[in-house]
């Protein structure tokens, strides 16, 4: 398509999408009502398929269709927390009666999801998954336990890793299994973090059920199922809180959205500062008087290179997505180069704050943001996959150097680890 055809596509497609809203939006109706209305409509989705709540248009349209809706205030469905990563996953890998039970219900928002992968003996090492899911003849019984679960506490459905298969090797012995979060088998304990947020859970599992037609794809499946949610993760995880924006509108609908997304929003307050705030350091190094300092003039100079290259680099990764182009180098590069910058950032927010920066709440400047920023930044190098486990996917698969030695490629049964039973 050349750039005229897309400009003239664009045009259609705004005329479209306002012509639609001009006589279905009501800002009296309720939201899950409205939402059910997009889901219908396929403009809420408008690059899914047709037959899956969508219209089948390129996503570099989405931009423009977005644009109409906030013109007039329009809500749209519900696209923050991780039941975007549940979306893609099932729309991947779901049948029909899987997709079709889930995701309406994904879109209007009435079900909040959580991801159940890591465990306390495989977090970078999540092959080595002891969880067990074992069939009765009739469904699936879980135990063991899961760790770190962001909002395990409130949500009604999750994405669940388990080992099905004791005695094939430990990659081919996963499968993946979508669990009710709400029975009574399953107990989520909130965990406090370092920074004082309280974001994920410890998830126990003692007997709890998973029905047979909730697994998805196939018996061994689970590890290919598990790259493509991480592969969105690590794609797009700014898009798991991007559209939690809280309109200052007034009326029953944004209402019901401004309570949904301080419920959906609550565990990830603190995300700013986890990516360094470069936002807030050149105002405050004018503010404090630090920009007239020459150490920290260079400082910020290299911070704010970096920063910028860094958002080149995911814009080159983002246009070739849309381009359809396979993911290249940049893809694997962006998540290191967010940590790269978050780090970077939260030095300079040191040399500007000196020793206040450790004063937390209304005591420390900008009321306790930058000692969050401190505490929160870590957090950035872990999630989604460490750094160094980045590093390791960079080197062997864009750099193409020797894979690390194994030692874990026979059945998993005998493949050392933590005591567990099995
Ligand atoms: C904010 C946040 C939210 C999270 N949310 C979720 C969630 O919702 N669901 C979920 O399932 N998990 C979640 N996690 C967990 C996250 O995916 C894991 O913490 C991460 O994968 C690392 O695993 P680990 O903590 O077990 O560390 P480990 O795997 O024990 O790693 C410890 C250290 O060893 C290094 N290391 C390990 N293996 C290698 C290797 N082969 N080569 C070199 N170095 C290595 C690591 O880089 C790290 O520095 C979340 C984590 C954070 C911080």
């Amino acid at each position: 398509m050349n750039a005229e055809d897309s400009a003239h596509d664009e045009a259609e497609i705004r005329r479209a999408v306002c012509e639609w809203l001009k006589t279905h939006w009501n800002p009296d109706s309720g939201l899950v009502e409205w939402r059910n209305k997009l889901a219908d409509s396929g403009w809420g989705v408008p690059h899914w398929p047709r037959e899956w709540f969508g219209r089948g248009l390129p996503s570099s349209l989405n931009v423009a269709i977005d644009e109409e809706f906030d013109r007039i205030g329009a809500v749209s469905v519900a696209r923050i927390g991780i039941r975007t990563l549940a979306a893609a996953t099932l729309l991947e890998h779901g049948n029909d009666a899987q997709i079709s039970k889930f995701l309406r219900r994904i879109l209007t928002g009435e079900d909040t999801w959580c991801q159940l992968f890591s465990e306390p003996g495989s977090g970078s090492d999540l092959a080595g998954a002891t969880t067990r899911a074992d069939f009765d003849g009739e469904k699936w019984i879980v135990n063991g336990q899961k760790l770190w679960t962001t909002s395990a506490h409130h949500a009604d459905w999750a994405l669940l890793l388990a080992r099905t298969d004791w005695d094939a090797p430990k990659h081919q012995g996963l499968s993946y299994f979508v669990i009710d979060m709400t029975q009574d088998g399953v107990e989520a304990q909130p965990l406090k973090q370092m920074n004082g947020h309280a974001s994920f859970n410890q998830v126990f599992f003692t007997d709890a059920i998973v029905e047979a037609e909730n697994i998805l794809s196939n018996v061994g499946d689970g590890w290919k199922i598990a790259m493509t949610t991480l592969a969105h993760e690590r794609r797009g995880a700014d898009a798991l809180r991007r559209w939690g924006r809280i309109s200052d509108r007034a009326g029953r609908i944004y209402d019901e959205e401004r309570a949904e997304i301080a419920t959906v929003m609550e565990p990830y307050k603190w995300y700013a500062q986890r990516a360094g705030r470069v936002d807030l350091i050149l105002p405050r190094a004018r503010e404090t008087g630090c920009i007239n300092d020459p150490a920290t003039r260079q400082e910020i100079a290299k911070l704010i290179m970096l920063s910028r290259v860094s958002e080149w680099t995911a814009q080159r990764a983002r246009a070739a997505q849309k381009g359809g182009q396979p993911q290249g180098p940049e893809g694997s590069i962006g998540k290191l180069a967010a940590s790269h910058v978050a780090r970077a950032a939260s030095q300079v927010h040191t040399m500007i704050a000196g020793a206040q920066a450790m004063l937390a709440g209304d005591d420390g400047p900008v009321d306790g943001i930058i000692s969050e920023i401190l505490l929160s930044v870590p957090a950035t190098s872990i999630a989604g996959g460490t750094d160094e486990i980045q590093r390791n996917i960079i080197a062997e698969r864009v750099l193409g150097l020797p894979k690390e030695p194994r030692m874990d490629t026979g059945p998993f049964r005998d493949v050392p680890k933590n005591p567990t039973k099995n």
